[in-house]
């Protein structure tokens, strides 16, 4: 069980006062507050290129419990970006090799390493253990299973996520703010989305956004400044700028919504490999540059948006209507089935949901917006907002 840093502070020894000397003399940190990192315990997943920047500095800090997650062994192709590991470790454990380069930095901590992949079925049992969670994954069905287990748990989760040139930053704690669903309901069609490992990154980029996640770690173990909560922080390399978009808590999360139907982990495998039937994929669906011609010509066109009044809020296409998926069955009768009818969503994965239930109902002149508003901001009009 993770100890309350406060009713427990720890003490600091001779050589800790001059290891912390810096820290010390923040006022805003003192001996009180090095003191209640040293109590304190963080559970970094993934050791990889957000695990690396994040794991060195929370050591370096000296959080006193610091837990590493993952089942990978250290490559040579990862060193580009992966600072935490070196060339002489190629070939062992990643968190083998987090261990021994952790307790070189700071002997005063414990390191605690778990060598496997966080599943369903040990996610709980191993985040419990920590006061925050940090997730450093580079994937969707890892990232849905932490915040879920964070949700369930009541735990902070330190979000952060990398890709070519762009990243992202979070805090998300159900209690104060949105969590993960609340900003992406659902993941992206399996295969959309290219991996660090097909897409590319810059090797610097998940040292930006990693360390600033260990900033806010170090903040909510602090209980100082304003984190990261109810905010999305993005950081665009090429242009050297920062956006921040304000996120609500959406009361309809199926998570950490007013009426949750999501009590468990689920199969996150099975939730991020979700593509839609391949009857749909053909004839039913319709590109972000088609649907753009063909508003000009189509003055009848009607233009659904199936997502929610949290993310029509973020960005929207203008002239689009907003009937959310969950109401559909009650309004589709705002609907005339004599019109064509375009349905989009974020990704195209509920526009598709959509597109079945309207057919089921008798609606013929059917399709839905390929790739979503994703797809339009990207291929037709840019200022619209991703998110
Ligand atoms: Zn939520």
């Amino acid at each position: 069980m993770s100890r309350d840093p406060q009713r427990h502070p720890a003490e600091l020894s001779r050589e800790e006062l001059v290891r912390y000397g810096r820290h010390l003399i923040l006022p805003e940190m003192g001996i009180e507050g090095q003191r209640r990192l040293k109590a304190s315990s963080a559970l970094v997943v993934g050791a990889g290129g957000l695990g690396s920047p994040l794991a060195l500095y929370l050591a370096a800090a000296g959080v006193g419990r610091l837990g590493i997650v993952d089942f990978d062994y250290v490559d040579e192709s990862n060193l580009q970006r992966q600072i935490l590991h070196g060339s002489a470790r190629v070939g062992t454990s990643k968190v083998e090799s987090a261990r021994e380069r952790l307790a070189d930095l700071n002997p005063h901590i414990a390191i605690e390493p778990h060598d496997a992949r966080l599943t369903r079925d040990n996610a709980l049992a191993i985040l419990s253990g920590y006061d925050v969670v940090v997730d450093g994954t580079d994937n969707f069905a890892t990232r849905y299973l932490v915040n879920d287990a964070c949700v369930l748990l009541g735990k902070t989760n330190v979000h952060g996520s990398i890709f070519r040139f762009e990243g992202q930053v979070s805090v998300f704690d159900a209690a104060r703010g949105p969590c993960y669903r609340c900003l992406y309901p659902e993941p992206p069609p399996a295969g959309l989305v290219p991996s660090c490992a097909e897409g590319g990154v810059l090797g610097v980029l998940p040292g930006v956004i990693g360390a600033l996640q260990g900033v806010e770690t170090l903040k909510v173990l602090l209980g100082i400044g304003e984190p990261l909560i109810g905010r999305l922080l993005l950081f665009d390399a090429l242009s050297l700028s920062f956006r921040e978009l304000e996120l609500r808590k959406d009361p309809e999360c199926p998570l950490c919504g007013a009426h949750p139907t999501i009590r468990e982990l689920v199969d996150y495998e099975a939730l991020c490999g979700f593509e839609p039937d391949a009857e749909l994929a053909g004839g039913d669906e319709i590109d972000a540059r088609e649907l753009g011609a063909l508003r000009q010509k189509d003055p009848d066109l009607q233009l659904i948006d199936v997502r929610t009044a949290h993310e029509w809020a973020i960005a929207r296409i203008e002239g689009s209507r907003l009937i959310p998926l969950g109401t559909l069955p009650e309004r589709m009768d705002e609907l005339d089935p004599s019109r064509p009818v375009v349905l989009l969503c974020h990704r195209g994965i509920r526009s598709a949901r959509a597109l079945e239930f309207l057919r089921s109902a008798g609606f013929t002149r059917l399709r839905h917006l390929r790739g979503g508003i994703e797809a339009w901001s990207r291929d037709v009009d840019p200022q619209v907002p991703r998110y």
